[in-house]
């Protein structure tokens, strides 16, 4: 079988591999994209597109500041992606909200949110929560039924499917291959040596990096790692353009640069079923028209289903194998927040060969599972 040498074998082509193989490239490594066909799950395709930080690490003060970070790169890496390839990402970070229906949601979402900012320490967290005319005054048109609103500055959204088609495109133009239709199965390992083959080539590297979403379950274990994730199925539904009426997103509203109005954030343990749940649609379209009753006029055009990519404590997994240095893994539910980190400070680790101490939390050791030999 033809050999053929890279510097970084990326395993997995959805928002989390590219952007890790876009950072690689651009530090300079030869990296190869090795991505399964459309048959896949992924989750890339399907999401709401939120870059969203508030309620992001109760409890884990560590994944709070990774997706502030990502946050804080997002306008570098929004504008260089532009630069490089034209496209747009569709970007936009005004702030965001959170929608409270009822006093009790206001008191708990209120609570969280005074947790979260204890949390952050001297990092800090900057957060209100909003009642009445002023919340009234910053969301034209929202509903009498709504009890308040959380609001941080760090919120926004972007087009997912520009992000990730302008990740690839950045990494093609740097020089970057990538290669569609080629399932990754197996492989071999050793120290800063790995081999997978697809089409009939083996290719070798002495980095390999499983971001293969829902895959990597199945994956990881091949390259001395573990990655315990299982899907949880979420919905979406997406209505006619219409007028900017919507000045930032909320959790599970959001309008489009190009005017439609997408209502989400369902989640549901369903296993790999991709069809979807009429009764979860009616209460995402319920949840939307008593949040924004002007909604109700409006006709729906799409709606669809994708697979989120959980841990079993819905936290990130980045982790390095101690058995094979080199080896790699990255698993989140958050791959368009998150692609600002990824691509500017997860991949620089990964290029220099470590990850850093300050990402030791996110290990897939903390579920106490046996890395596989
Ligand atoms: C309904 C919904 C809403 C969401 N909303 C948001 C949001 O608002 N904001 C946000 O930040 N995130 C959101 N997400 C999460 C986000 O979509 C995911 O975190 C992200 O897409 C995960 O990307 P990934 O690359 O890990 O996985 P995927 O997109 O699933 O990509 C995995 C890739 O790996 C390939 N692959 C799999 N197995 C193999 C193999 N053996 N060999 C080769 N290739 C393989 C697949 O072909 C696929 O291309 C949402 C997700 C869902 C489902």
């Amino acid at each position: 079988m033809r050999t053929e040498n890279h510097d970084a074998l990326v395993v997995g082509g959805g928002l989390v591999g590219a952007a890790i193989a876009y950072g690689l490239q651009r530090q300079g490594l030869r990296t190869l994209l090795l991505d399964e066909g459309d048959v896949a799950f992924r989750a890339s395709r399907g999401n709401f597109g939120l870059v969203w930080v508030q309620s992001k690490g109760l409890g884990a003060p560590h994944y709070q500041r990774w997706t502030r970070g990502s946050a804080e790169e997002w306008p570098a890496l929004a504008a260089e992606l532009r630069e490089k390839t034209g496209i747009g990402t569709g970007l936009h970070q005004p702030g965001g909200v959170h929608i409270c229906l009822s006093d009790e949601e206001f008191e708990k979402r209120g609570a969280a949110m005074a947790r979260l900012r204890r949390e952050a320490g001297n990092f800090g967290m900057e957060y209100r929560m909003i009642r009445g005319a002023e919340a009234r005054e910053m969301l034209p048109g929202l509903g009498p039924k709504v009890a308040g609103v959380s609001w941080t500055p760090y919120d926004g959204h972007a087009s997912p499917l520009s992000l990730l088609r302008a990740l690839h495109t950045g990494f093609t133009g740097l020089g970057g291959r990538y290669q569609p239709n080629a399932r990754v199965e197996r492989g071999t390992a050793a120290a800063n040596d790995f081999a997978v083959e697809a089409e009939g080539v083996l290719h070798r590297a002495p980095r390999i990096v499983l971001a293969a979403g829902l895959g990597n379950a199945e994956l990881a274990p091949r390259f001395g790692l573990s990655a315990p994730v299982r899907p949880e199925r979420g919905q979406i539904l997406v209505t006619e353009r219409t007028r900017q009426v919507l000045p930032m997103p909320t959790t599970t509203i959001r309008q489009t640069e190009e005017g439609s109005l997408m209502l989400g954030d369902s989640k549901e343990d369903a296993g790999f079923d991709l069809g979807q749940n009429p009764e979860v649609m009616k209460q995402i379209a319920r949840r939307a028209v008593l949040s924004f009753p002007w909604i109700a006029e409006l006709n729906l055009v799409r709606a669809w289903s994708a697979l989120r990519v959980m841990a079993p404590d819905g936290l990130p997994i980045y982790d390095q194998s101690e058995r094979f240095p080199g080896a790699f893994t990255a698993n989140c539910h958050s791959g368009v927040t998150l692609a600002g980190t990824h691509a500017n400070r997860l991949a620089p680790m990964i290029a220099a060969g470590a990850l850093e101490p300050e990402m030791a939390p996110f290990t897939a050791r903390r579920f106490d599972v046996r890395h596989a030999a």
